[in-house]
């Protein structure tokens, strides 16, 4: 199963994955050179949300 466009949401392609059109592909690779990309937030994982920062905080000096 395809995931959905990552610029407008709708379902996405597989000649275009992981966009719906061309368009949007090439919207999203303007941005690379546009402005800074931001990587999309993996879906809200209710397993991934838990993860434990207790231990990152050693990591600081
Ligand atoms: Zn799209």
């Amino acid at each position: 199963m395809l995931k959905a466009c990552a610029i407008c949401g709708k379902p996405s392609v597989a000649r275009y994955a992981p966009f719906c059109s061309l368009r949007c592909a090439d919207a999203d690779l303007g941005r690379w050179f546009g402005e800074v990309y931001r990587v999309p937030d993996t879906t809200a994982d209710p397993d991934a949300m838990k993860g434990s920062d207790d231990e990152d905080d050693n990591l600081t000096g």
